[in-house]
C-alpha cells in the first residue's frame, strides 16, 4: 500500500528538486523537499530551509533539528518515522521571512505532501508556518499544544524548536506540548482500531451538522480538501467546542519569541 505512496511522494519530491516557479530557486543551493517515510503518521512543517538545510538538502538539520529530534524522542519517536518538511521548499536569502506570494507558489507542493502521506497528526512549528497552514486560527501563543482541526486535519501548532535555544523556559512549553501530542497520537490509534460503522439507509439519515454547510468552494489547489470547519479542541474543563466556520481573519498577532533573526538559524 506504501508503495504507491511512497511513489508518489517521490515523484512530488523530484519536481520540487527542478522546481523554478518562483524566485527562491534563483539563490538555492538545492531545493528540500523533506524527509521521513510516506507512511509517516506525523508530519512536522516549518517554515523555510535555513542555511545548512540549503547546503544538506535536508529540513531540520542543526541545532534546531537537534531540539526536535529530542523532543520526538521524548515521547518515544524517532526522528525517522516523522515526515518533516517545510511551507517552501528553498531557502529565502539571508533566513528572511517567506514573501506570500512565494508561499503561495510553494503551496501545492505541502498540499500534495500532505494529501499523499495523510498524517493523523501534522505538527505546526512556529508561528510563520502557522500563519500560513492555519490562517485567521489564532496566535501560537494561545494555539501551542492545542488540536486543531481544519477538513479533516488534525494540526498541532508548537513553538519553533529554536525558539527554545533562545528562550530556555520555552524548552519546557515545547516538552509539555510534545506529551500532549503523544496523546493526540493514541487518540488517532485507537480511533483507527475501531471497526467501520455502517453508515444507515439514506431513509433514516438524521441530518448532520458537518455536513449540513454549503458545499464548499473549489480548491485553490487540487487534491486540497477546503476546510469544512474550524475546532479547536479543549483544555480539560473547557467548555464543548462550537462546530462552524472558519475563524475570520483576526488583527496580526504580536511578535512572539524568538525574533525572526533567531527564528532563521534553523
Ligand atoms: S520555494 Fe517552492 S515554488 Fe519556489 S522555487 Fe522552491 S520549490 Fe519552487
Amino acid at each position: 500500500m506504501q508503495t504507491g505512496a511512497a511513489d508518489a511522494l517521490a515523484v512530488v519530491h523530484e519536481h520540487i528538486l527542478v522546481c523554478t516557479d518562483c524566485p527562491l530557486h534563483l539563490k538555492r543551493i538545492q531545493a528540500v523537499p523533506g524527509t521521513g517515510p510516506a507512511g509517516a503518521r506525523i508530519m512536522a512543517v516549518g517554515e523555510g530551509p535555513g542555511e545548512t538545510e540549503d547546503r544538506v538538502g535536508r529540513p531540520f538539520v542543526g541545532a534546531a533539528g537537534n531540539v526536535l529530534t529530542t523532543l520526538l524522542e521524548s515521547i518515544g519517536l524517532r526522528r525517522d518515522d516523522i515526515y518533516i518538511t517545510n511551507v517552501v521548499k528553498c531557502r529565502p536569502p539571508g533566513n528572511r521571512d517567506p514573501e506570500p506570494a512565494e508561499m503561495e507558489a510553494c503551496s501545492h507542493f505541502l498540499d500534495a505532501q500532505i494529501e499523499i502521506i495523510r498524517p493523523d497528526v501534522i505538527l505546526i512549528l512556529g508561528r510563520h508556518a502557522l500563519a500560513r497552514l492555519l490562517p485567521g486560527a489564532g496566535g501560537i501563543s494561545g494555539l501551542h499544544g492545542r488540536k486543531v482541526v481544519r477538513g479533516d486535519r488534525l494540526y498541532v501548532p508548537l513553538y519553533h524548536p529554536a525558539a527554545a535555544l533562545y528562550q530556555g523556559s520555552l524548552m519546557r512549553t515545547l516538552e509539555d506540548d510534545m506529551l500532549k501530542v503523544r496523546g493526540y497520537l493514541d487518540e488517532a490509534e485507537a480511533r483507527r482500531r475501531q471497526p467501520v460503522q455502517a453508515a444507515p439507509p439514506v431513509a433514516h439519515a438524521q441530518p448532520d451538522v458537518t455536513t449540513s454547510h454549503s458545499p464548499a468552494p473549489p480548491s485553490a489547489f487540487p487534491g486540497h480538501a477546503e476546510p469544512l470547519l474550524s475546532l479547536v479542541a479543549p483544555e480539560p474543563g473547557e467548555p464543548v467546542p462550537r462546530l462552524g466556520p472558519p475563524d475570520p481573519i483576526e488583527p496580526p498577532t504580536p511578535p512572539e519569541p524568538p525574533s525572526r533573526d533567531q527564528l532563521s538559524l534553523f
